[in-house]
């Protein structure tokens, strides 16, 4: 079992006061908190290691480049992928643009093919499907949502055919916190001979993912909500498609040979995963990304999940004791510690306000997922609480205090 107190003593914020209050931090869904271990590691890295990678040979870029690949090993394990089958990007959005260039460039998608995304899903997981659809002439194809937040499985059945090219999926919804069967849609799209892309934004921090188990032909995730420094993120790519796909974004660190003649030049690209990468990357932050994926392999995944759920239940006893309306599941075991509500006749952001005057931070809007709030009927948005490690059930009931006050308002 997790113990909250403990660790929050590794998180150097937590000793701030907001509006006089101690910190109540349960905005997790939008970036976590980062313990001293990531905070060391990056002014390590930069006090000790700092040169560019992969380039010279000097002792220092030797060290450096020692220090990227070392931390693509952690990262890349955490999630059950060799290491030449992590691609370091800058974020999650990133990772799905990569993905959904990649396969435009390389033809993967044409005119009458079929891309299948869902309703709940976060702009970044959309726009850029319906982006290379556009330009690849094919069509964008919406599995639609039922009134609890969960996914109409009949309409994904519906949908998917031998046309579908694409399937790209949350596997937790950032707005309810749905958690979808992504093992088998998966499974469902590759019987129809498409790809799986895996939006694990909101999974990989706070549950075990396992590529091994899950069988995505791309997995896409950002460090900065699971301890780790912003800027750094993944994309997990399988090893036969990488080398069958052409980067999109090509440049130096990504070749292995360029030749010009006269008016035209050519390139050979390094393997993957280098391919994907050209230019300087983020080193400083692989290498404190690889710090938090230590940080929590040492707490046990199937711990933090469990404290969260925890949380999360309590969460949802608090706001259906006081008659708010919560959106999504009711039932812990089909959701994480995302918890969307809305209070009385207050609107979203009045009652974020609220509760960031008693020193609580939560979100409150459309979450980037307008699709998924009009269909939940909150044209506004909603409130969204979200856990972490170091969020306690004490907290909670001063959450619950402040609802308290705020209901006397909203009624
Ligand atoms: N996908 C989901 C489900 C998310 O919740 C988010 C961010 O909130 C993203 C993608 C985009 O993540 P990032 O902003 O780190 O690129």
């Amino acid at each position: 079992m997790l113990d909250p107190y403990e660790i929050r003593k590794d998180f150097p914020i937590f000793t701030r006061k907001v509006h006089g209050k101690t910190l109540i931090y349960f905005d997790n869904a939008a970036t976590s908190q980062r313990p001293v271990q990531v905070i060391e590691a990056v002014d390590s890295f930069y006090r000790n290691q700092n040169a560019n990678i992969g380039r010279s040979v000097h002792e220092l870029a030797l060290t450096a480049t020692e220090a990227y690949e070392a931390s693509r090993k952690i990262v890349a394990a955490f999630i059950g992928a060799r290491p030449d089958e992590l691609v370091f990007t800058k974020n999650a959005t990133e990772s799905i643009n990569l993905a959904a260039y990649s396969l435009l460039v390389s033809g993967h998608l044409r005119s009458g093919d079929e891309v299948l995304v869902t309703r709940m899903e976060h702009h970044s997981n959309l726009l850029p499907w319906v982006r290379v659809a556009r330009v690849a002439g094919a069509r964008l194809r919406i599995i639609e949502v039922r009134e609890d937040g969960t996914l109409d499985l009949d309409d994904f059945y519906r949908k998917l055919s031998d046309k579908t090219r694409v399937l790209a999926v949350t596997h937790v919804s950032n707005v309810t916190g749905v958690i979808n069967p992504v093992k088998e849609l998966c499974e469902e799209a590759h019987k129809h001979g498409a790809l799986c892309l895996v939006d694990g934004a909101q999974s990989v921090p706070h549950m075990h993912v396992d590529v091994g188990r899950i069988k995505p032909d791309f997995l896409a995730f950002s460090g900065h909500k699971m301890l780790g420094p912003m800027g750094i993120g993944g994309l997990y790519v399988t090893r036969e498609l990488a080398e069958k796909l052409e980067p999109p974004f090509p440049g130096g660190g990504a070749i292995s040979l360029v030749g010009c003649g006269v008016d035209e030049c050519s390139a050979e690209w390094l393997q993957a995963p280098h391919k994907f990468e050209a230019g300087t990357p983020n080193v400083a932050g692989a290498v404190g990304l690889s710090a938090a994926v230590e940080y929590l392999e040492k707490l046990g995944m199937e711990d933090v999940e469990e404290h969260e759920r925890r949380l999360t239940k309590k969460a949802l006893d608090i706001l259906q004791g006081l008659g708010v309306k919560v959106y999504g599941p009711l039932d812990p075991r089909e959701r994480t510690g995302v918890v969307s509500f809305n209070v009385g006749k207050l609107t979203p952001h009045e009652v974020a306000q609220l509760l960031d005057s008693e020193g609580i931070a939560v979100r409150s809007g459309h979450h980037c997922a307008l699709p998924l709030i009009k269909r939940l009927g909150a044209p506004l948005g909603t409130v969204r609480a979200s856990f972490y490690i170091y969020n306690t059930l004490e907290e909670l009931d001063v959450f619950e205090e402040a609802l308290r006050k705020i209901l006397v308002v909203a009624v």
